[in-house]
């Protein structure tokens, strides 16, 4: 087969099977799977594929077909400019988290030493210690499997001021809690009941373990709150959905102020705590 054959079969079968942006997901497969692209289509297009390479890619093709998000039959996401691997252990890294991210470096760029709970990939603490180079950043979270992915993260990509931790919410810092500044997490936060409702995708192929917030979806903050002490900067990534009811949660904690910031949505997304002065 050659290249504008393959590409004739994979367009039908991703528009036959409703893939929104078929033709995205195809360039992106050609170039994740073959290491091609576009100029080779242009000026190759009737160079023959190795008949390995051509079945690898029209596999890539089926499990997109099948409904199975892009990055992981890539194996990859870029977050921050940062080249992550992703594997049905971890979330794949959302937009808006890149979004949180850029508030707490623009905020927090003489700060020293950080925390990322619940890291999934490693996408916030790779970003935060990549771009905040005289960092330390603590990295926790729940699943090992997670963890050892986030660790493969950053050492891939040269990113070594990270120690990574496996804990539970806000206690797995342990003893490096005192020594830390500024704490970041975007943590599960999807209601229980409303799980089903998320997009098949969602449900059927990423960790319930990193969506899962409990009946209210707040079951992660509440006991976070509850353990949280003074006088640290806090950063949380919070369901659209939950903004009136952490605003309670929050009302009788002392010796914070908290804000509420909007994502590029328009939904309220992000809640940050800073010491009362
Ligand atoms: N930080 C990554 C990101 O933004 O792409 C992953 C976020 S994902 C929504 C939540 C992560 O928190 C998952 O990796 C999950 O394993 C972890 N997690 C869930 N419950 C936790 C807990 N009680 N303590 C620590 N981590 C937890
Ligand atoms: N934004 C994610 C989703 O609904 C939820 C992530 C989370 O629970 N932190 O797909």
């Amino acid at each position: 087969m050659n290249l504008q054959e393959l590409i004739h079969i994979s367009k039908r079968k991703l528009s036959e099977a409703g893939i929104e942006n078929s033709r995205f997901v195809m360039m992106s497969l050609f170039r994740g799977v073959l290491s091609l692209n576009e100029a080779d289509l242009i000026l190759d297009g009737e160079k023959e594929i190795e008949s390995k390479l051509s079945a690898k890619y029209m596999k890539a093709v089926e499990r997109v077909v099948e409904g199975e998000p892009i990055d992981y039959v890539l194996g990859f996401r870029e977050f921050f400019g940062i080249r992550l691997e992703v594997t049905r252990s971890v979330l794949i890294p959302r937009n808006e988290t890149e979004e949180l991210v850029e508030i707490v470096i623009d905020e927090e760029k003489n700060s020293k030493v950080f925390a990322d709970i619940g890291t999934g990939s490693g996408a916030i603490a790779c970003a935060l210690a990549r771009n905040i180079p005289s960092s330390l950043v603590f990295a926790t979270d729940i699943s090992r499997d997670a963890l050892m992915l986030a660790e493969k993260n950053a050492r891939t990509n040269g990113i070594f001021n990270i120690r990574f931790i496996e804990g539970d919410n806000i206690s797995g810092l342990n003893d490096f809690l005192d020594s830390v500044e500024v704490i970041v997490s975007n943590p599960p936060y999807v209601r229980t009941g409303d799980l089903d409702s998320l997009d098949i995708n969602v449900r059927k192929y990423e960790p319930m373990v990193a969506l899962d917030g409990g009946k209210d979806g707040l079951d992660f903050y509440r006991e976070f709150l509850k353990y949280l002490p003074t006088g640290k900067k806090v950063y949380l990534e919070i369901s659209q959905y939950e903004a009136e009811g952490l605003r309670e949660l929050v009302s009788d904690l002392n010796g914070y102020s908290c804000e509420f910031k909007k994502d590029l949505s328009g939904n309220y997304r992000f809640m940050i705590l800073r010491p009362e002065v």
